[in-house]
């Protein structure tokens, strides 16, 4: 417990001088389980990086940096805990046949999970640990936390999110899988942010013009339609080579003390 006085600092969201908060970059469940080849049996994390460690020395509750007054922190929460509801921690069926690998997800409430989507990616974008360096939103933090602190989930382009949910594995569990989100370029020029946990990746499109109508149609709209597409991890081109780390990773752990 921190008992000085002196301790306060400015909310990242909304500016109040608080004792912030030991915020979670990404939500809790993001590291529940996931797979640590280098210091930790049950933690942390597939690395872009080929040697030096993550550096954080926490991580067994995840990442986490000072980032939010109790208020933000709580507003958050919401959002994560409706997300983790219908989302995250849902049980969702991968489509059967072999003619759609689409299915499409009803939530009630549009904001609430947008905002969640929103409070993601702005996260990742204002952390400043070694394991976020990956991401620089440039002057969307600016807009994203405007748009957090009115709690305006935007239309469905603003900033939408692409759902890919993992096929399963045989001897991979991809929940358990949690790469360094990082800002991509999609093939046809589109400035992007790359998520990937829990058995999810979460690809943003940051750039609104000519997104393709398949993409926008399967973005959480305003009825609370959110499209998913499942796909092998291994077969999704940015993740590839994680993927082939991982199962690396995995193999090795396996080894010495297999059950
Ligand atoms: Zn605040």
């Amino acid at each position: 417990m921190n008992h000085q006085t002196n301790g306060q600092e400015p909310c990242r969201l909304c500016g109040l001088l608080d004792q912030l908060c030991r915020s979670h970059v990404l939500p809790e469940m993001a590291y529940a389980n996931v797979i640590d080849y280098t210091s930790h049996p049950r933690m942390v994390a597939v690395r872009d990086a080929k040697k030096g460690k993550i550096s954080e020395t926490h991580h067994q509750t995840g990442f986490w940096e000072r980032l939010l007054c109790k208020k933000c922190e709580m507003k958050f929460s919401r959002y994560e805990t409706y997300a983790a509801k219908h989302l995250l921690n849902a049980q969702l069926t991968p489509p059967t046949g072999s003619a759609s690998r689409l299915s499409v997800l009803k939530v009630t409430d549009y904001a609430r999970l947008k905002l969640f989507f929103l409070s993601m990616l702005w996260r990742v974008g204002v952390a400043s640990g070694d394991f976020f360096r990956g991401v620089d939103l440039g002057k969307h933090a600016n807009q994203l936390q405007q748009m957090l602190r009115t709690e305006n989930p935007g239309e469905l382009d603003d900033y939408g999110c692409l759902l890919t949910r993992f096929l399963p594995e045989r001897d991979v569990p991809v929940e358990q899988i949690l790469i360094p989100p990082r800002t991509t370029r999609t093939h046809d020029g589109h400035n992007g942010c790359l998520l990937a946990f829990r058995g999810f990746a979460f690809q943003y499109y940051i750039s609104r013009h000519r997104i393709p109508t398949g993409v926008k149609a399967a973005f959480l709209n305003k009825n609370g339609h959110l499209g998913i597409c499942w796909m092998r991890m291994r077969d999704i081109p940015p993740l590839r080579d994680s993927w082939n780390r991982c199962v690396a990773a995995i193999r090795r752990e396996a080894k010495p003390n297999s059950a």
